[in-house]
């Protein structure tokens, strides 16, 4: 088992993050993407994960191109990464932004005329080309030019006047679902697209669009939460490593009778006399209220929650563990070997995008495998 060190003491949780296992999966992916160039989404802190310490594995991994969704993470990455690596800015630029934008070597993605007009207006201030990255809309209906306006802009003889193209981009809406007729559809309409542009990369796939075969993967491909150890595809075997370890310290030990009623709202009572340990983790960390039939583990073993989950402690029941394997400070797992990020989220009604994103700040940090 992983042993938590002194300086985590002062700590009700710890996550480890595992940027070996990031690493391993960032090459996986590379190689399961054959001759397309692999991304690294690095959004939202690296999905929760501390884009500091994850951004540079990746690219000692070999990663070369970094996707965040905002310009302040694109300018906060720039200064992790330094001058070299791409980074690209999903949202595109914020109004106003574009300066910025450029000033820290971010590339936007541009989204609908308006911020294509904003990018050629500071191209013409600047008197020089200015890389940005199409996006079109193929069936989402939330980032991208509609096909039909993205089209009329390369008619137009002057449209792209200033923008040097450097990628075709759009987004599967249904790619977790490798049956859902909805994939071929939107690569259809991105294949038309793609023909308009030719010498341009292009881009459609994230994640799970990787695993939709090689037609989805063109030239790039842009994985985020796979990184991290998120199954890419729901109700298949997980071909990723797990990347998180999430521990929270038992505070408590104490015996209770069957039938006593435990946490807010007496939600649960103990269906035999029980050993119940309450542990340092709760909503205020991420941990979701809305979980049912949660469990906990040490070791080889199982401990399912009991009551609600409060804001800053969980109750689990140890009685079917030996007497003395729990004590004050004893870690369990939250997330770890024998319980997945996806459980997690499942047991939440939420997916693992939103459990890992949503892990708060609380824990002490160790980053492992570097
Ligand atoms: C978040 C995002 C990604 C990464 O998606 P994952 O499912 O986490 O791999 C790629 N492209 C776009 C446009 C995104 O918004």
């Amino acid at each position: 088992m992983h042993r938590i060190g002194e300086e985590a003491t002062l700590a009700g949780a710890v996550l480890t993050v595992d940027l070996s296992a990031i690493a391993a999966n960032y090459r996986f992916l590379a190689a399961r993407a054959g001759t397309a160039a692999c991304a690294a989404v690095v959004k939202a802190d690296a999905y929760g994960l501390g884009a500091d310490r994850v951004a540079p594995a990746l690219r000692a991994a070999g990663c070369r191109q970094f996707f965040v969704a905002q310009v302040n993470e694109g300018v906060a990455l720039r200064a992790i990464l330094g001058p070299g690596p791409g980074i690209a800015v999903l949202n595109g630029a914020t109004p106003g932004s574009e300066a910025a934008c450029h000033a820290h070597g971010l590339v936007p993605v541009l989204n609908d005329r308006g911020q294509a007009e904003a990018w050629r207006a500071l191209a013409r201030r600047l008197g020089e080309a200015l890389p940005g990255i199409l996006q079109a809309d193929t069936g989402m209906a939330r980032f991208g030019f509609a096909p039909t306006d993205l089209t009329a802009l390369l008619d137009d003889p002057g449209g792209l006047a200033g923008i040097a193209p450097a990628l075709l981009m759009s987004h599967l809406a249904c790619a977790d679902e490798p049956e859902n007729p909805a994939n071929a559809r939107q690569r259809a309409v991105f294949d038309g697209l793609r023909a308009r542009l030719p010498g341009v990369r292009a881009s459609l796939s994230a994640s799970s669009g990787i695993f939709l075969g090689p037609e989805f993967q063109a030239d790039l491909v842009r994985p985020g939460a796979a990184l991290y150890g998120i199954a890419p595809q729901a109700g298949r075997t997980n071909p990723m490593r797990p990347a998180v370890r999430l521990q929270a310290r038992v505070m408590q030990v104490r015996t209770v009778p069957a039938g006593t009623p435990v946490g807010y709202g007496h939600t649960e009572l103990t269906t035999r006399d029980s050993r119940l340990a309450t542990v340092a983790i709760g909503y205020a960390d991420g941990f979701p209220r809305s979980t049912a039939g949660g469990e906990a583990w040490l070791g080889e073993s199982r401990m399912p929650m009991v009551g609600r989950v409060s804001m800053d402690s969980i109750v689990l029941d140890a009685t079917d563990l030996p007497p003395d394997a729990l004590r004050p400070g004893t870690p369990v797992d939250l997330i770890g070997p024998n319980r997945s990020v996806d459980a997690v989220a499942a047991a939440a009604g939420t997916i693992g995008y939103e459990v890992l994103t949503g892990l708060g700040h609380r824990f002490h940090r160790i980053y492992s495998g570097v």
